[in-house]
């Protein structure tokens, strides 16, 4: 149980703000806490909802500013990423040390909820171990994962009978695709019409359909528009639509190069997307219309993608990119939309109601900012300045589930140095 208190602004969707008190109980938010609750003293902080980042490849968090991987075509970057997991080894322990990295660099930053896009499986890998030392990192620093099981070229039947092991094996945990705690969801997702068959497409969404899972995959990034030309005439979307994967239950994420048609065609197939502008700018693989997006009625939400194309898995930065290139791309974006694309917008994404805002029945996952230094001073409006001002910003406090799992800018549960040393151990960096 907790009672946070004192602060300047409660940011609870959105539409709305208020001061007072929250509170958490039972891992909700709720209307009043018992008097023995936990007192988290939010004074001079503004308190926003957790951070949900719906796009994140972890086992990336190992592979960072590598020499040709910057700026360069994916055509260029798929082959060099591809040999330096290759030189590492990828496997349970990497995942494993990589995820920990990631989600622990995840809640340093104010993001509560990663979805980890994973589509590294190298032949003979033990896909079941993959994914279980990933969600067994995530739940040891008290982050909520996503884990997407992905695909990049993988033989289809064998992607299909991975994912249905991975579900298998965390059944009894996550029935539906879902921990009744809500802490692990499972999903999948070829990465794109450029990497994987029609039938990896149909196979994993089958799997998809038998327990009820979430469907991602990567859409209409240069590469993947270039790709769908060459092999199938073809554009991106139409054959998703044509593979079955324009449908509510999936989502999108860069959607870079989209025509007015295309964007009319996703909204009504009701898809959700998600925007990666610290990855897709810096690269030089497009940028999503965002508002043209928004203004169709399509769910937007924000995603880092990985450490080998972003380099940061920092998400207030990436909303905070993408206001700043909104008006290059159709219209500015007001800071209170991207923060909303930044929290219910990427849950949406995911299916998860519960998450990304604080309306009482909510989950209890907040971050406190603390606004009162210098790089917030004189800022008139507290929740614009959140991404307007202080740039590269981390939360003082960051609570999962009512559990304080960041506190005065520190893990609870880990040693961030261990964790890091762990890494260098693990690859020589
Ligand atoms: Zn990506």
């Amino acid at each position: 149980m907790l009672r946070v208190t004192g602060a300047e602004r409660f940011l609870i969707d959105p539409e709305t703000e208020r001061d007072g008190e929250l509170f958490v109980v039972d891992g909700l938010v709720a209307e009043g806490a018992p008097d023995d609750a936990e007192v988290l003293d939010a004074s001079g902080c503004v308190v926003t909802p957790g951070l949900v980042n719906a796009h994140h490849h972890l086992l990336q968090t190992a592979f960072r500013t590598l020499p040709g991987t910057r700026g360069v075509a994916m055509r260029d970057w798929l082959p060099t990423m591809a040999a330096a997991y290759a030189a590492a080894g990828v496997d349970a322990e990497l995942a494993g040390i990589a995820a920990s990295v990631g989600v622990a660099e995840a809640l340093l930053s104010g993001v509560t909820t990663v979805a980890d896009h994973h589509l590294t499986w190298p032949p003979g890998a033990d896909s079941v171990a993959i994914a279980h030392a990933t969600a067994d990192a995530a739940r040891a620093l008290g982050g909520r994962l996503v884990f997407v099981r992905g695909s990049a070229r993988d033989d289809p039947q064998e992607a299909a009978a991975s994912a249905e092991a991975i579900v298998q094996s965390f059944t009894a945990d996550v029935p539906g695709g879902l921990s009744p705690d809500g802490m692990l969801q499972l999903a999948v997702g070829p990465a794109g019409v450029h990497s994987d068959s029609r039938e990896t497409f149909e196979l994993l969404g089958e799997v998809a359909a038998r327990h009820g899972l979430r469907r991602r995959t990567q859409a209409n990034e240069q590469v993947d528009v270039e790709i769908a030309r060459e092999k199938y005439g073809r554009r991106p979307i139409e054959l998703l639509d044509e593979w079955g994967w324009l449908a509510p239950d999936v989502t999108l994420a860069h959607l870079c190069a989209v025509t007015t048609d295309e964007i009319a065609r996703l909204a009504e197939a009701a898809v959700t997307a998600t925007h990666a502008p610290g990855c897709d700018l810096p690269m030089g693989w497009g940028i999503a219309p965002v508002a043209a997006l928004r203004d169709a009625g399509i769910a937007v939400g924000l995603g880092t993608s990985g450490g080998g194309s972003n380099d940061a898995g920092h998400l207030l930065a990436d909303a905070r990119l993408a206001l700043q290139v909104a008006p290059l791309v159709g219209r500015p974006l007001a800071a209170r939309e991207v923060l909303g694309m930044a929290t219910e917008g990427s849950a949406l994404g995911l299916g998860r109601s519960e998450l990304g805002h604080l309306r009482p029945g909510g989950a209890g996952d907040l971050c406190v900012w603390d606004v009162s230094g210098a790089a917030d001073a004189g800022v008139a409006d507290p929740v614009a300045g959140l991404l307007w001002a202080n740039p590269g910003r981390r939360p003082k406090h960051v609570v999962v589930a009512g559990r304080v799992v960041v506190r005065d800018y520190e893990l609870v549960s880990a040693d961030e140095r261990e964790l890091v040393g762990a890494l260098r151990r693990r690859v020589g960096r």
